[in-house]
């Protein structure tokens, strides 16, 4: 009995010693496993990528979901327990790595392969479309500012519809922070083609005030000139460069296409209206007509020939000022008219005598705003009605060459038939479809980029016009004989 009490004794003493023992481990392990919490609740964020809020008890018992019931006893064992989770926390780091390189690299083949794509179009002729983004402007700053419009990469764009975001893919996607510059650097290569004696076209469109007369013409004060301008400089500099092995001749006209009229605006409206001749012989009528390959010309215009870039900035200069220009809510001085400035480069080749004839049409579009936005009224309703219609006979045009129909409507408008070569003809043509970034303009923007999707569709069938020099030489001797002019044998 004695010795039954003295082994009961030391029973309870060795229980309660080991009772003791397992409090202290236990209180010993919440704290490490406290302790741990922290670390525990930052790989969570780190796997999740969230912040997750989690009380104590739930951050003790998910910690032992992971790591199974019971298996934390020493501390030797929380130590390890410890030097798992950093282990864990390292591969972790590792795996986020190594997933961030798979995203990039999938990223830049993503890239990659739109921009090969885009080569392999533009080989086929495919018009070129780019997308420019303007800054947001104070007026939609000051109704919230909430963007819509964001550029995924260099050439794709994303806009946030009540649907969903809808992606659009472009030749080359321009942001706010792309500089007239910068644009300018992409369409460079078309000035060189014009010179080639391709027939070019870059035009831009867009509702009214998304930023298509800063696109081709710049700002008010030319701090940042636009493509007009800037294609002025380079075919000059161009010239410069190749007089050496060529001899070269710049003319241009220039037209503005308001009310579906063409007005020649080398001839002032004012002098017009009074019957005044322009500058030899009576008032003209403009037309538009194509030669046998197919290259539009504007019968009746005045063409002006300019022996520098200054010259011809002069003659734009002259044009821009006789154009109508009319206020409206959107854009205080929206111009209210399409303008056309074509520049012709006739070269002869010093070395063979061949002789190449290339043609750049520069085009401002009118925007396509509607009549109720823009608070257009009278004489103004019938310019916007205008400008729909020809802009709406612009896109039936467009709609049916990217259909690939059998009849294309050129003739419903004077601005479908001014652009006739370059639209399914036999120019190299760039468009620039012109948005706003701004969520108040969205039902236009995504109307600018379905309608710019449908012209990336579109092929073109660019050739040079180069003959030889004794073509060259005959069709001279035509045109003198034509005005009355003597022709000796040495010129046949
Ligand atoms: P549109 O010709 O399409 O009616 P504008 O070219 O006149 O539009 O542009 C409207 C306003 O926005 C102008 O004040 C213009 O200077 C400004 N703007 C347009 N695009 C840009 C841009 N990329 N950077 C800075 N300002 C711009
Ligand atoms: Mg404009």
């Amino acid at each position: 009995m004695a010795r039954e009490d003295s082994i009961s004794k030391e029973d309870k003493s060795n229980d309660q010693e080991g009772f003791a023992e397992s409090e202290s481990s236990m209180s010993l392990l919440q704290e490490t496993v406290r302790g741990y919490e922290v670390s525990y609740l930052a790989l969570d964020c780190i796997k999740t990528g969230e912040s997750l809020v989690i009380n104590e008890c739930d951050a003790v018992a998910e910690l032992e979901d992971i790591l199974g019931q019971g298996t934390i006893r020493t501390t030797e064992e929380v130590k390890s327990v410890g030097q798992q989770l950093l282990l864990l926390q390292d591969q972790l780091k590792q795996v986020k790595d190594e997933k961030k390189k798979i995203i990039d690299n999938y990223t830049s083949e993503r890239t990659m392969r739109k921009k090969y794509y885009n080569m392999v179009e533009d080989m086929k002729g495919k018009i070129r479309v780019f997308c420019r983004i303007r800054p947001l402007s104070r007026t939609e700053d000051a109704q919230g500012g909430v963007i819509a419009v964001e550029k995924i990469d260099d050439f794709s764009v994303s806009v946030d519809t009540p649907r969903g975001p809808r992606e659009f893919q472009f030749d080359k996607v321009f942001t706010a922070e792309a500089s007239q510059e910068d644009l300018f650097q992409d369409t460079n290569r078309l000035i060189q083609s014009a010179i080639d004696g391709y027939n070019v076209c870059i035009f831009a469109y867009g509702q009214t005030g998304s930023g298509k007369t800063f696109t081709m013409v710049g700002d008010k004060d030319q701090k940042n000139p636009g493509i007009m301008p800037r294609s002025f400089n380079a075919i000059f500099d161009i010239i410069r460069e190749s007089s050496t092995k060529f001899d070269f001749k710049v003319s241009a006209y220039m037209l503005e296409l308001y009310n579906d009229r063409l007005q020649d605006l080398f001839v002032s409206p004012a002098g017009e209206a009074h019957g005044q001749p322009p500058s030899h012989g009576q008032v003209r009528r403009v037309e538009i007509k194509r030669n046998r390959k197919g290259v539009v010309f504007a019968q009746g215009a005045e063409t002006k020939e300019a022996f520098s870039a200054q010259e011809l900035y002069a003659l734009f200069l002259q044009a821009c000022a006789n154009r109508h220009i009319s206020a409206t809510k959107m854009n205080v001085e929206s111009s209210r008219s399409h303008l056309i400035v074509c520049i012709m480069v006739d070269s002869r080749n010093l070395t063979n005598g061949s002789v190449s004839t290339g043609k750049l049409s520069l085009v401002d579009l009118a925007g396509s705003e509607r009549a109720a936005k823009t608070g257009a009224k009278d004489h103004q309703l019938k310019e916007a009605n205008s400008i729909n219609k020809s802009l709406s006979a612009l896109g039936d045009v467009i709609s049916a060459l990217s259909a690939e129909l059998p009849h294309v409507p050129y003739r419903n408008s004077k601005l479908t038939q001014v652009m006739q070569d370059s639209l399914g003809g036999n120019a190299k043509t760039l468009m620039i479809v012109n948005i706003s970034p701004s969520e108040c303009n969205l039902e236009e923007t995504l109307t600018s980029l379905v309608y710019a999707t449908r012209v990336k569709a579109i092929t073109n069938n660019a050739q040079r016009h180069v003959e030889s020099k004794v073509i060259a030489q005959l069709k001279e001797v035509i045109i003198r004989l034509r005005s009355g002019q003597t022709v000796e044998d040495e010129d046949v």
